[in-house]
């Protein structure tokens, strides 16, 4: 019997080549904004202006002082700039759109977004903000933007390796929002969809970032993706990946891209039903062999040595990891069962191996 609890997130999603240019306008009227901050990086502030051509005598001020995870001074110039604004529109990637939401939080501003890569955080009411080395996250529906425009064109310059980064974070959000603890049965239909997309887009994309149609369809997976972790939340695979990450400053896309398949590995038994859905959206009847598959084909090196972290490093974190370890993971996670796991992602062992 199914039974759960599901606060469904608002939202108006405008999807489709082109829509940047042509629908974007409506969508800021539709609003009633008349005095935009426009918030984009130093890279996309040019793309972001050709945007806002229609509407040009709206933009009030623009932010351009983009920086990965948003530290907080970042985000009080961005509120400054804010000062007399009604909207913000921003147009970039999860550090542009993270940006934004640090407006919002404090201003109440509404948001219109329009991401330029996979990262999802659009769709979500999560914030993030560092300060020093510490990152601090919250949840606040202010944050959440009104409107999305997902244009796949202005994904067509997003070059073949940081496109695979992060499709294979969004293939990350589809899998895990499986067992996260919020999960529920409309986030794991749009999970399994989100990965049927990803797998679609993700191997034309990296041979051809200029193909059209491929883009849209990794966009759309993008878009699934997160929506599926902006409701079901993270679990074990995410915890696994911050505490290493964070411990051996090891990069964070790639090292999500080796966990994933050996987390799955490790709760498919318990958890068939999820194992047999990820198994048919990937199209393979094993879907642990069938990521770390994927992740080859895309380039991604096969274990976390290769990224530099040592052997001994593993049991170093093995303690941190399972503190945070959900309660709820479909298998329970020991100390043992922790270690195999991490050490077949950090040998590269082919899942279906480890786990036979
Ligand atoms: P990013 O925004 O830092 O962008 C990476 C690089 O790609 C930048 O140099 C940017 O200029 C460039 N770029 C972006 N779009 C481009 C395009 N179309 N063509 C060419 N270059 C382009 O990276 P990201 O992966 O999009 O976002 C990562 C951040 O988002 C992290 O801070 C992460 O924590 C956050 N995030 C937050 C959530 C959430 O729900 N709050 C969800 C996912 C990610």
């Amino acid at each position: 019997m199914h039974t759960f609890t599901y606060d469904a997130l608002p939202g108006r999603i405008v999807f489709g080549a082109g829509t940047a240019r042509h629908a974007l306008s409506d969508e800021i009227n539709a609003l009633g904004a008349q005095r935009l901050l426009l918030v984009a990086s130093e890279s996309e502030i040019g793309l972001a202006r050709e945007l806002c051509v229609p509407f040009a005598d709206r933009i009030a001020a623009e932010f351009t002082g983009i920086r990965p995870h948003v530290p907080v001074e970042v985000a009080e110039s961005a509120r400054e700039a804010a000062a007399g604004a009604d909207l913000v529109l921003c147009v970039g990637g999860g550090s542009t759109t993270g940006t934004a939401k640090a407006v919002a939080l404090t201003t109440g501003l509404p948001i219109v977004a329009v991401p330029t890569t996979y990262a999802g955080s659009e769709v979500t009411s999560v914030w993030g903000m560092t300060e020093g080395t510490r990152k601090t996250t919250g949840t606040d529906r202010r944050v959440l933007p009104r409107t999305v425009v997902y244009d796949s064109d202005l994904t067509l310059t997003l070059p073949a390796a940081l496109s695979v980064a992060s499709g294979l974070n969004a293939m990350a959000h589809c899998v895990e929002a499986f067992w996260a603890p919020r999960r529920n049965p409309v986030s794991s239909a749009v999970a399994e969809d989100g990965i049927r997309h990803l797998a679609a887009g993700l191997p034309t994309v990296a041979a051809d970032p200029a193909d059209s149609a491929a883009r849209a369809e990794l966009l759309l997976g993008a878009y699934l993706a997160g929506s599926a972790f902006a409701v079901a939340g993270s679990g074990l695979h995410h915890k696994i990946c911050h505490v290493l990450g964070g411990a051996f400053d090891l990069p964070h896309a790639q090292t999500h891209a080796i966990v994933l398949p050996h987390v799955l590995a490790f709760n498919a038994a318990h958890a068939p039903d999820a194992a047999q859905r990820i198994a048919a959206a990937l199209g393979q009847p094993d879907p642990a062999a069938a990521l770390h598959e994927l992740g080859t084909k895309l380039g991604v090196p096969a274990g976390l040595r290769e990224l530099g972290l040592n052997e001994d490093d593993i049991d170093t974190v093995l303690a941190d990891i399972l503190a945070l370890a959900p309660t709820d993971n479909p298998r329970a996670v020991t100390a043992d069962g922790l270690r195999t796991m991490v050490h077949a992602a950090w040998a590269g062992t082919d899942p279906a191996r480890w786990t036979a």
